[in-house]
């Protein structure tokens, strides 16, 4: 990168950039956060951990009993024959108990209760019938380890039961309480700053005067940077002026690991976004082949990285999804991932022009024919925000290609990709 806008810049004959392109770039050019702090598990849910944990105990940590029932020794159970075994005791889960089954014996045990010595399987309760002391089992089939949980069976002593980038949910939040690990080690949280650009944007709460909208990108991109590993500052809305353009720079530089902003990186009259990046830091300002979201500022503010997003407001949630999500996985370590990929029938005609890949908003729903069917929402426009609000999916439609046809299966890119 370098003081002037380069790669495909501002010239609109220069070569689009592929979205892959785009993403390679950006990752090859963003710095991973190198400083972690300790937390408490709960303080630790959604976040990035930055070391391996490795288990210091077996889960489970004692053999034990699947069902409620009786333990007993499967030699003493042989197949298919009626047998009657005297009840010696009973183990309870917390509550085990201290004796030795012997033969012609059985404990009464409850799930999650420790396997009595000398036992080896669990009859269901359900599969015996009790007589004051006594159970007789009719008929069944009991083979050694039958109901039985064993040590370890989930988790071994030395194990690593979560490795450095994955992200803390709730299962991995128990998965450390049940090896007993109370604090982890997690990537400190990544400062983000953005503000809006255009002086005809209207904050809500007053009038719209002539020729204003309200700002809602502001919104949008608070609502797609609310991470628990993201901690947010929120700079409003700056006119399009040079001083206030650069002023507004000079403070997310100064607060910030990655500065987003939206609008003003077309090649308008006022748009002051990549001149002001220029002066104060280091741009590519890139054409990407991607509909929405084809002008995409990228570079350095100081320390920060920088990305100028357009100013509608579908290709801001579809360049923030396609680059910038990836650069926050990146630069908070977290491990990265395929984005889930579903094929589904196209409920009519698709119609685009070659040359840039189009990211449709689709409604997925599952057939009564058991496949996957896909419809957009209407109007497409890159200003058409309830697009987004109504689509559950993106409909992703390759670069090269003309659209498809009605019945056609298309890739479609689900928002929520089941890994909440
Ligand atoms: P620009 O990239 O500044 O030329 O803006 C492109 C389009 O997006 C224009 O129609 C703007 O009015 C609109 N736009 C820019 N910023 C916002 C915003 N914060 N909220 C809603 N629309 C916006
Ligand atoms: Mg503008």
């Amino acid at each position: 990168m370098n003081n002037t806008p380069t790669d495909c810049c501002a010239d609109p004959g220069q070569k689009l950039l592929s979205v892959e392109q785009g993403r390679a770039r950006i990752l090859a050019a963003v710095p991973a956060i190198q400083s972690a702090e300790q937390l408490h598990l709960r303080a630790a849910l959604g976040r990035i951990l930055c070391t391996p944990v490795v288990s210091r105990v077996d889960v489970p940590p004692f053999a034990n009993s699947a069902m409620d029932g009786y333990a007993v020794r499967s030699q003493d159970c042989p197949d298919s024959q009626a047998v009657t075994l005297e009840i010696i005791g009973s183990s309870f889960a917390g509550a085990p108990f201290a004796g030795q089954v012997g033969a012609g014996q059985c404990v009464r045990i409850m799930t999650g209760a420790a396997m009595p010595d000398g036992a080896d399987a669990v009859l269901m309760q359900e599969h015996v019938s009790r007589d004051a002391g006594q159970v007789r089992c009719e008929n069944r089939i009991v083979q050694c380890g039958q109901n039985v949980r064993y040590a370890g069976e989930d988790t071994r002593c030395g194990d690593t039961v979560l490795h450095a980038g994955q992200r803390l949910g709730a299962a991995e939040l128990g998965l450390l309480a049940s090896v007993g690990v109370g604090e982890v080690r997690v990537t400190r949280r990544l400062r983000v700053a953005f503000f809006s650009t255009g002086d005809e944007l209207a904050s809500i709460g007053t009038p719209l005067g002539r020729g204003q909208i309200y700002d809602s990108n502001r919104y949008t991109l608070f609502g797609l940077l609310s991470r628990p590993e993201i901690e947010c500052f929120d700079l409003g809305v700056i006119p399009d002026q040079r001083e206030a353009v650069r002023a507004a720079f000079r403070e997310a530089g100064a607060v910030a690991d990655l500065v987003l902003t939206s609008g003003g990186v077309s090649v308008g009259e006022a748009d002051y976004v990549t001149e002001t990046l220029g002066e104060l830091g280091e741009i590519s300002f890139w054409r990407m082949a991607m509909k929405p979201g084809k002008p995409l500022a990228f570079g350095r503010l100081g320390e920060a990285v920088f990305f100028g997003l357009p100013g509608n407001p579908v290709s801001v949630m579809a360049t923030f999804y396609q680059f910038v999500l990836p650069a926050v996985r990146k630069m908070t370590g977290e491990q990265a991932r395929e984005p889930l990929l579903i094929q589904a029938r196209s409920t009519r005609d698709l119609k685009k022009a070659p040359g840039r890949t189009e990211f449709q908003r689709g409604i997925l729903q599952a057939g009564a024919d058991g496949q996957w069917h896909v419809s957009t929402t209407g109007l497409q426009g890159s200003h058409v925000l309830s697009s987004m609000s109504k689509a559950n999916c993106f409909i992703l439609l390759p670069a090269e290609g003309t659209g498809a046809a009605e019945g056609d299966l298309v890739t479609v890119q689900p928002f929520q990709d089941f890994r909440c």
